[in-house]
C-alpha cells in the first residue's frame, strides 16, 4: 500500500517536473522573443518621435527664415539675429539659383566648401523646380538641404547643419527623457558612442539598435537591458516560486498519505487486538467456571465420601471463584478506565497487611505449583494514602503474571520498602522473561507478547494496562526489568501522599 501510494505520488510528480522543464525552456525563449519585439517597437516609436520633433523645429525655423527673407531679403544682420535664436542650427548657408552665396556675406568656411558644392549638385535641377528637402551626410555631419520660396524675390537654397549638443539638449532630452520603460533608451553616434542616455549605461547589455530615417542619419537609437534584469531571469524567478509551492504541496500530500497509512495500520491492529481480547476473556472465564461446575456436581452427587477430599474440593471451588472475581474485576475496571469512569477511593493505608492479603489469595496455587516464595516487607513502612482495592488488584495482577509466566525455576519474590519519598512494591520471578523490544509495549491495552497464544498461557492483555493506570492515578509509575529466559522484575512506585 505504501509503495503504491509512493508511486502514485512520484510518477505524476516526475511527469510534471519533466513537462515543467520543457515548458520552462519554451517559456524562456518566447519571453525573450516577446521582450525583444516590444523593445524594437518601443525603439522605433521613440525614433519616430525624435524625428518628428526635429522636423517640427526645423520647419518652424524655415518658416521664420522665409518670413525674414520676405521682409528684408537676405539681410545679414537680421539673419544673424534669427540664427542666434535657433540653437538647433549649427551653420547656415543660403545659395541662389545661379549658385551664388547669398548668406553669410563673409563667404563659406573652408571646410564647408565641399558640402556646398554637393548641395548645389543635389539641388540641380529637381529641387529648384519641385521644391522639397534632402538629407546630406558629410564627414559624419548631417546637413539639411531645402528649397525656400520667399514671398518676394527668387527662391533660395537653404543648407544648414544641426548642432549636436543642441539636438541632444532640446530634442533627445525632452523626447526620450519622459519615456517610462523597463529598459534604457540611448542614442549612439556613428562610432557607437552614447550621445544621450537617460541613466548611465554602466554595464547594461545592448539589446538592439534602430536607425533614424531622416534628420539624424548617422545616429542610432539603442535599447539596453538593465543589469540583473532579463526576461529569462524573470521567468526563472517565477518558476522558482512555482517550484517551491509545488514541492511544499507535494510534501503536504506525502505527509498526509503517511499519516493516513499509519492511522489505518493502528486501527487494524486495534481491531485485531480487540477481537483477540474477546476470545481470550471468554476463554479465561470458561476455565474456572468449568472447574467449579465439575467439582460442584461431583460434591452434589455425594460421591465423595472422604472428608479430606471434600474439603479439598470446596477449596478448589472457592479459589476458582476468587480467580473468576479477579478476572471480572479486571475487565470491569478496564471498561471503566476506557470510559473515563474509574474513580479511586484513597485513604491512609497500612502496607504490610495489603501485601500479605494479596499473597494469601495466591497461597494455594503457589503451594500447589511448588513455588518458592520470598516476601521482604520492610519493618518501618509508613502508612501511604492509596486506594487499597486498586493497589491490591495491581499487585495481584503482577503476582498472577509471575505465576503464569514462570519457567522451570519457580521463584516468586515480593518486596515492599520505602524509596524516593514513597512506597516501592516489587514483584520478581525467574520465569520466561520479556524481550527488550517488547518491554515498552506490554503496558498497552490488549497487548500480549507474541499475540494471543502468548507462550501457551491464558490472559486478556489488560492486566498490565490496569497496573499502569493505577500507578499513574496515584502519581506513581511502574517499571519492568527483564531478560528473556532469566526472569522479570516489576516495580510499582507510589508517592506517599498518593496525589495524582
Ligand atoms: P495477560 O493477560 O496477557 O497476562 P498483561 O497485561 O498482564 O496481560 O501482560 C501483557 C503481556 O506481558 C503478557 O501477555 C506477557 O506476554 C507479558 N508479561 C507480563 N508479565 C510477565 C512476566 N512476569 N514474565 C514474562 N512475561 C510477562
Amino acid at each position: 500500500m505504501s509503495t503504491l501510494a509512493l508511486a502514485a505520488i512520484v510518477a505524476p510528480a516526475t511527469i510534471v517536473a519533466v513537462l515543467g522543464w520543457v515548458s520552462l525552456r519554451q517559456w524562456e525563449a518566447s519571453a525573450e522573443l516577446l521582450f525583444r519585439e516590444q523593445a524594437r517597437d518601443m525603439a522605433s516609436m521613440a525614433a519616430e518621435k525624435v524625428e518628428m520633433m526635429l522636423r517640427h523645429s526645423e520647419d518652424a525655423f524655415l518658416e521664420r527664415l522665409g518670413a525674414a527673407l520676405g521682409e528684408t531679403g537676405p539681410d545679414a544682420r537680421a539673419l544673424d539675429a534669427l540664427l542666434g535664436q535657433a540653437p538647433l542650427v549649427g551653420r547656415l548657408y543660403l545659395v541662389d539659383r545661379r549658385g551664388r552665396l547669398a548668406y553669410p556675406p563673409a563667404g563659406p568656411r573652408a571646410e564647408d566648401a565641399v558640402v556646398l558644392a554637393r548641395a548645389r549638385a543635389e539641388a540641380a535641377p529637381g529641387l529648384w523646380e519641385r521644391g522639397g528637402r534632402r538629407e546630406l551626410v558629410h564627414e559624419d555631419q548631417a546637413w539639411l538641404v531645402a528649397l525656400l520660396r520667399a514671398r518676394a524675390g527668387e527662391p533660395l537654397l537653404v543648407v544648414l547643419s544641426r548642432d549636436p549638443e543642441a539636438v541632444r539638449r532640446e530634442i533627445l532630452e525632452t523626447t526620450l527623457g519622459g519615456l517610462e520603460s523597463p529598459t534604457i533608451l540611448a542614442v549612439l553616434d556613428s562610432q557607437d558612442r552614447p550621445v544621450y542616455s537617460r541613466v548611465p549605461l554602466g554595464d547594461a547589455r545592448r539589446l538592439l539598435a534602430v536607425g533614424f530615417r531622416e534628420g539624424l542619419p548617422t545616429w542610432r537609437l539603442a535599447v539596453y537591458q538593465r543589469p540583473g534584469f532579463s526576461p529569462r531571469q524573470a521567468v526563472r524567478r517565477q518558476v522558482a516560486v512555482f517550484m517551491a509551492a509545488f514541492v511544499v504541496l507535494l510534501a503536504v500530500i506525502l505527509a498526509g498519505i503517511v499519516a493516513t497509512w499509519r492511522l489505518m495500520r493502528r486501527e487494524t491492529e486495534m481491531a485485531r487486538l480487540k477481537s483477540d481480547f474477546v476470545a481470550n476473556v471468554s476463554h479465561d472465564l470458561k476455565t474456572p467456571l468449568s472447574v467449579i461446575r465439575m467439582f460442584g456436581e461431583t460434591l452434589e452427587m455425594g460421591r465423595v465420601a472422604d472428608e479430606g477430599r471434600r474439603r479439598e474440593y470446596y477449596r478448589v471451588i472457592t479459589r476458582e471463584s476468587e480467580r473468576l472475581s479477579r478476572l471480572i474485576d479486571n475487565v470491569l475496571d478496564f471498561s471503566r478506565i476506557e470510559g473515563g469512569r474509574r474513580v479511586y477511593d484513597k485513604a491512609q493505608t497500612a502496607v504490610e497487611p495489603l501485601v500479605r492479603d494479596t499473597l494469601d489469595a495466591f497461597a494455594y496455587p503457589l503451594a500447589q505449583q511448588g513455588f518458592k516464595v520470598e516476601v521482604d516487607v520492610a519493618a518501618d513502612l509508613p502508612e501511604v494514602v492509596l486506594d487499597a482495592d486498586a493497589v491490591g488488584q495491581a499487585l495481584a495482577n503482577l503476582v498472577d503474571n509471575a505465576i503464569k509466566y514462570a519457567g522451570e525455576r519457580r521463584v516468586l519474590r515480593v518486596e515492599a520498602r520505602a524509596a524516593e519519598g514513597g512506597l516501592l512494591l516489587a514483584v520478581a520471578d525467574q520465569g520466561i522473561g520479556i524481550p527488550p523490544e517488547e518491554q515498552a509495549r506490554i503496558f498497552e491495552k490488549f497487548y500480549r507478547v507474541g499475540r494471543s497464544e502468548t507462550q501457551g498461557r491464558r490472559g486478556s492483555g489488560v492486566g498490565l494496562a490496569l497496573v499502569k493506570h493505577v500507578a499513574e492515578a496515584h502519581g506513581g509509575r511502574v517499571r519492568v526489568e527483564s531478560r528473556p529466559g532469566e526472569g522479570s522484575r516489576f516495580t510499582l512506585w507510589l508517592p506517599r501522599a498518593g496525589d495524582a
